[in-house]
């Protein structure tokens, strides 16, 4: 039994939805079948959060589904808390502990419970970038922080390297301009933060934690997605209208940074999209605004109505 979302603002068309997908549009639903009136709301895809702590946050999963957010991607979690299986229906994709020196970012601070991998040789690299591909990572994560041991350059390349062997996107920590350069130099594909200065980045993707880091995304030449560093202090599981707010200041189309662009950084194209194959993931909104996208009237997830 198809169900047909209908009259919504700025779309001509219904969306049938069956078996958690969008199968069919249609200018009208057909005559006795079953209508979910959106007439007044605008229907958006799902968000997609690039940067999150699943394991920092009790809950996160559900709350964070409830509130519009269908898929993210974790940048930092101990390797005990792979795949993320019980996060179901929630989609993760995840990095993992970040790789650093020994004694480098962050295992002296918030990180220290596994957060951080430490790795003091190219061997050492290689060889913990394998153990994580097979534990489901299909993102790296690098760290470079300033007054922290910093991964030795052939170290980062050597497991930037394995990464990309594996078809995994190379993602760092780097936000001051000399860890930045330690980035690109490793073969960074992904800021997991917006840069604090504007630092060309051309061919790059830029997670924008625009609230949570400050930096800017003006002036990169990236791909800017939204992230809210979830887990992070007075984050929470949920749409960040201020996130979304700061991206639309910098001049970012923040709906498509959280949705089109952020399914792409994931390699999910049924995602951020709402056209037949896509996912049966939106959100009826009162408006386009952050603080109406924040705030859905009703959220679906794969067909399920979740308020
Ligand atoms: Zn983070």
């Amino acid at each position: 039994m198809t169900l047909w979302i209908a009259g919504a603002r700025g779309r001509d068309t219904a969306l049938g939805i069956e078996g958690g997908r969008i199968v069919a549009e249609s200018p009208q639903p057909p005559p006795g079948s079953e209508v979910l009136e959106a007439s007044g709301l605008f229907l958006v895809p799902a968000f997609i959060d690039a940067h999150v702590h699943l394991q920092l946050v009790p809950g996160a999963p559900r709350a964070l589904l409830r509130s519009g957010v269908a898929a993210v991607l974790d940048l930092g979690a101990p390797e005990s808390a792979l795949p993320f299986a019980e996060a179901a229906p929630l989609r993760v994709r995840f990095a993992g502990p970040l790789l650093t020196a020994p004694g480098g970012y962050p295992t002296q601070g918030w990180g220290k419970d596994g957060y951080g991998l430490e790795v003091a040789s190219e061997k050492e690299a290689t060889l913990a970038v394998e153990r994580l591909f097979r534990s489901g990572s299909r993102f790296l994560k690098l760290a470079f922080a300033p007054r922290n041991p910093t991964l030795a350059p052939p170290v980062a390349r050597a497991a930037a390297d394995q990464a990309h062997r594996r078809g995994m996107l190379v993602a760092a920590h780097a936000l001051d301009r000399d860890s930045v350069q330690r980035a690109l130099a490793a073969g960074a594909d992904v800021f997991a933060h917006a840069p604090l200065e504007p630092i060309p980045l051309p061919g790059k993707w830029v997670i924008s934690t625009l609230r949570a880091f400050g930096g800017t995304v003006r002036g990169l030449g990236a791909r800017v997605v939204y992230g809210t560093d979830l887990g992070n202090q007075g984050t929470e599981p949920a749409i960040d209208a201020r996130e979304l707010a700061l991206l639309e200041r910098e001049g970012v189309d923040f709906l498509r940074a959280a949705t089109l662009d952020a399914a792409e950084l994931l390699g999910a194209p049924d995602l951020g999209r709402l056209s037949i194959g896509s996912a049966a993931s939106l959100l009826a909104v009162r408006g386009l605004d952050p603080e109406s996208l924040a705030h859905p009237v009703w959220v679906m997830n794969c067909g399920t109505l979740l308020r």
